[in-house]
């Protein structure tokens, strides 16, 4: 196997975490997958063994889906009331299954996008530099 690309850098990062991320591919070599399962990343990467316990998105899928899926969910529910005023009902059995289901879609490739997106940018968690002084004047 050819571990070194044209660049002579032994793997091919990513320059666009959101493509690499929706796929689900691995930020540092593009061909090892980051899921395990629908949402539970893998350990580590089957083709160049990134280790990605650096991979914390929290809640951020969560709420960048449900944030993506309200406005056009609350459009088609006052939508379906106000053009055919069903009984409640049917709002259980349309508007809420749709909402749920479009939510639970964009949770993986939104996750795979921060993940990605947490490798590009190398984002860890703050730390305070305590050797750090300021410049004498
Ligand atoms: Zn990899």
């Amino acid at each position: 196997m050819n571990k070194h690309n044209r660049r002579g850098s032994q793997w091919n990062p990513t320059d666009n975490p959101m493509l690499t991320g929706v796929r689900g591919l691995c930020p540092r070599c593009q061909r090892g997958h980051l899921f395990r399962g629908y949402l539970s990343l893998a350990k580590s990467c089957e083709v160049c063994e990134l280790d990605y316990s650096f991979a914390d998105p929290a809640d951020g899928p969560a709420f960048f889906s449900m944030s993506a899926v309200a406005i056009p969910a609350l459009g088609f529910a006052l939508w379906l009331q106000t053009t055919f005023e069903p009984a409640v009902w049917v709002h259980l059995l349309t508007t809420l299954p749709i909402t749920l289901a479009t939510c639970v879609l964009l949770l993986r490739p939104l996750k795979g996008w921060l993940v990605c997106s947490q490798y590009f940018h190398k984002a860890e968690q703050g730390t305070i530099d305590r050797d750090w002084q300021r410049p004498k004047s």
